[in-house]
């Protein structure tokens, strides 16, 4: 299967998505693009940083390797790859009310620091979710 992978850049609103040939295609641009993203990117020194993996559309997400911690998710040395249909589930979810199970669930979903409200609210735009459909 042939993928794409480019950057997301989380610290715009919505998240700002970095095309870069380095990793564009091919078998290794997972790996090209988790060393892009550690090495920094030009124009983003100190932003939030994804990678999204593209067959048209947006099927999985990524958060790289941090030596930092970021919100509540501390996870050295491997990417946590998400597939995006799970990321939109959740961003409904945790918009649901508050006392409805599914926001109950959210809230108890696995790597919370990965995926907070916020960051997902960056991104929904990459995840084809329409805006003002919630809240
Ligand atoms: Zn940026
Ligand atoms: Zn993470």
């Amino acid at each position: 299967m042939s993928s794409m992978y480019r950057i997301l850049c989380l610290s715009h609103d919505p998240a700002i998505v970095i095309e870069h040939p380095e990793f564009h295609s091919g078998s290794n641009g997972r790996e090209l693009a988790e060393a892009v993203v550690l090495r920094g990117i030009e124009g983003h020194k100190g932003c939030d940083l994804l990678i999204g993996r593209y067959s048209y559309p947006l099927i999985e997400v990524g958060c790289p390797d941090r030596t930092r911690e970021h919100v509540g998710g501390y996870h050295p040395h491997h990417t946590v790859w998400v597939d995006a249909i799970w990321l939109k589930l959740l961003y409904l979810a945790q918009r649901a009310p508050k006392d409805s199970p599914e926001r109950q669930l959210a809230e108890r979903a696995p790597m919370p620091g990965c995926w907070t409200p916020e960051r997902l609210h960056c991104l929904r735009t990459e995840l084809d979710l329409a805006e003002g459909t919630t809240q």
